[in-house]
């Protein structure tokens, strides 16, 4: 089975073709030449991706089994931001204006300075069972997966904690308003990707309709109808410019599909 996904519209930083993208709706395997996606709030899409795949709407679910919370990979940040609310569970506040899915949560190791995905994770079932966390090297923004997150397991402990809300409502303020893909540089270690990005010049430097943001310098923003080769060509630039001046090579945070 297979849904079409229009990408300028369905992913966050609104560039992309139509595809039919192929619906995972058991615990199957990737074929090889297949790339997987979630809620493309990270991506940058090609006008010539690789075959896609994503998983189908059964694996959108969240539930409390003895003391254990199980959420399903394309259960929704919003949705489990909620659930957790409700329930009064801690360690799923970061969640808040954190698009995505829990599979691409889990795969980026999502989450805000040092509240990340993986602190309250206890295990993911993949096609080849489940593995539990001290089995999988993560780290800042990476986990090696091998396999697809179907589900995830994590602590139930509670003491939902409104006062992180607000504090990370307040580190988003410097965030644009116009379409992303969130962070398009990994920080360097020691250093921020945004102030290396203003130093070049690359702060409010626009190519057709994408443009390093004036707000935060390491959001390439859409102004709209902007499209994927004008945001490779300020990625490219931006990098070669920093490796020149600093000797730094800059890592991308978005995957380029
Ligand atoms: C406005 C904005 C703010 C953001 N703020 C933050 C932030 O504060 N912190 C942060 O970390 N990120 C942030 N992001 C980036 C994004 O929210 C996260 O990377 C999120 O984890 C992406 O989830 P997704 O489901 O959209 O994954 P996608 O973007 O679709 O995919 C990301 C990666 O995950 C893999 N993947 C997806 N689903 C699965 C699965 N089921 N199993 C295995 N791998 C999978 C994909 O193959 C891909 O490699 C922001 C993005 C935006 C637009």
């Amino acid at each position: 089975m297979t849904k079409s996904i229009n990408f300028a519209t369905y992913s966050s930083i609104k560039i992309g073709p139509k595809v039919d993208v192929l619906l995972l709706d058991n615990l199957t395997s990737l074929p090889k030449e297949y790339r997987l996606i979630g809620g493309a709030n990270n991506l940058l899409v090609s006008p010539t991706p690789p075959p896609l795949a994503m998983l189908d709407k059964c694996f959108d679910f969240i539930a409390i089994h003895d003391d254990i919370l199980h959420i399903g990979g394309a259960t929704p940040s919003g949705k489990i931001l909620s659930f957790a609310k409700k329930h009064n569970l801690l360690g799923f506040e970061l969640m808040q204006k954190l698009p995505g899915t829990l599979g691409g949560m889990v795969a980026m190791n999502a989450g805000l300075k040092e509240w990340e995905i993986f602190n309250h994770l206890l295990a993911i079932r993949t096609e080849n069972g489940w593995i539990p966390k001290e089995a999988i090297e993560h780290g800042y923004r990476f986990a090696h997966i091998h396999g697809i997150v179907y589900e995830a397991t994590f602590t139930c402990k509670s003491g939902f904690d409104e006062n992180l809300l607000v504090m990370f409502k307040k580190m988003r303020d410097n965030q644009p308003k116009e379409p992303s893909a969130g962070s398009c540089f990994k920080n360097p270690v020691g250093n921020y990707a945004g102030k290396l990005i203003e130093e070049v010049g690359f702060k409010g430097k626009r190519v057709g309709n994408m443009m390093f943001s004036n707000v935060h310098a390491n959001f390439l923003v859409n102004l709209g109808g902007g499209t994927y080769e004008e945001a490779i060509e300020l990625i490219s630039s931006v990098k070669e410019a920093v490796f020149k001046r600093f000797g730094i090579r800059l890592e991308e945070e978005i995957i380029i599909l």
